[in-house]
């Protein structure tokens, strides 16, 4: 756990989010200012800067991470042709990076536009 980090805290349960999944590697709660009708934030269970941070070993816990997104897609009834969802990781100032725990952001429930913005 990383001092101060927002995410870690959500993990361990010292600061209240709406937890929709969560294992030994990964926890998926609701985002507090939500993009669309779903938005759901997968984190490793572990403190990981960024997607830059990630090393090989951390392979199978990015494979892991992306699973978990779709499986989070597929408990809103999002994961099906005709709905489907957005699953997206923001980097640096430009990429829209603010928190600094790695983070997939799995958006969905309403027709998402391309490119964006
Ligand atoms: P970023 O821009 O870093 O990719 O995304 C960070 C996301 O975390 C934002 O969508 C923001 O709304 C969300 N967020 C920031 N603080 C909190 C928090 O305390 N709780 C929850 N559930 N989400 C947060
Ligand atoms: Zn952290």
């Amino acid at each position: 756990m990383s001092q101060d980090c927002i995410f870690c805290k959500i993990v361990q349960g010292e600061i209240p989010a709406t937890i929709v999944y969560q294992d030994e590697l990964a926890t998926a709660f609701r985002d507090i200012n939500p993009q669309a009708p779903m938005h759901v934030l997968v984190v490793p269970n572990r403190h990981i800067d960024d997607i830059t941070a990630l090393s090989e070993a951390d392979e199978p816990l990015a494979g892991h991470l992306l699973r978990v997104a779709a499986q989070v897609a597929a408990q809103e009834g999002l994961a099906t042709p005709d709905r489907g969802f957005r699953v997206l990781v923001n980097y640096g100032d430009e990429g829209g990076l603010v928190v600094h725990h790695l983070h997939v952001h799995v958006l969905g429930g309403r027709k998402m536009g391309w490119p964006p913005g």
